[in-house]
């Protein structure tokens, strides 16, 4: 865990958030200023600052994020709709929290 981190302080419940889904490496919660109707933060646990700062080990953490991805849309009901995934890597790419996520948007009437 890192110092300050808002998203270790989640993943820690120091906190408050309500998990949609927890395992051992991941949790996911909705984000507070949505973007979309849905709009979900996929967050592995383990603290690594961004896409920059991955690791080889991390291969599988990366992937399993977009299984998640997968299943969480489903459980939200925008698998069939459609939805868009996004990393912002970095202050230039939009990163506002030094913690990997993924952004989960959907929900639109289209
Ligand atoms: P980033 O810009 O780093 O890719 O995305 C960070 C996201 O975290 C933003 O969309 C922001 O609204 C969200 N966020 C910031 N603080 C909190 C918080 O305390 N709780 C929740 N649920 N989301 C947060």
């Amino acid at each position: 865990m890192s110092d300050n981190c808002l998203f270790c302080k989640i993943v820690n419940r120091e906190v408050p958030s309500e998990f949609l889904y927890e395992d051992e490496t991941y949790v996911v919660f909705r984000d507070i200023n949505p973007h979309a109707p849905v709009h979900l933060l996929l967050v592995p646990k383990k603290c690594i600052r961004s896409i920059n700062d991955l690791k080889d080990d991390d291969h599988k953490i990366v992937s399993g994020l977009f299984m998640l991805a997968k299943e969480m849309a489903k459980q939200e009901g925008v698998n069939n709709s459609g939805y868009k995934l996004l990393f912002n890597v970095e202050k230039g790419g939009g990163q506002e929290i030094f913690h990997l996520h993924l952004h989960l948007f959907g929900g639109w009437k289209r």
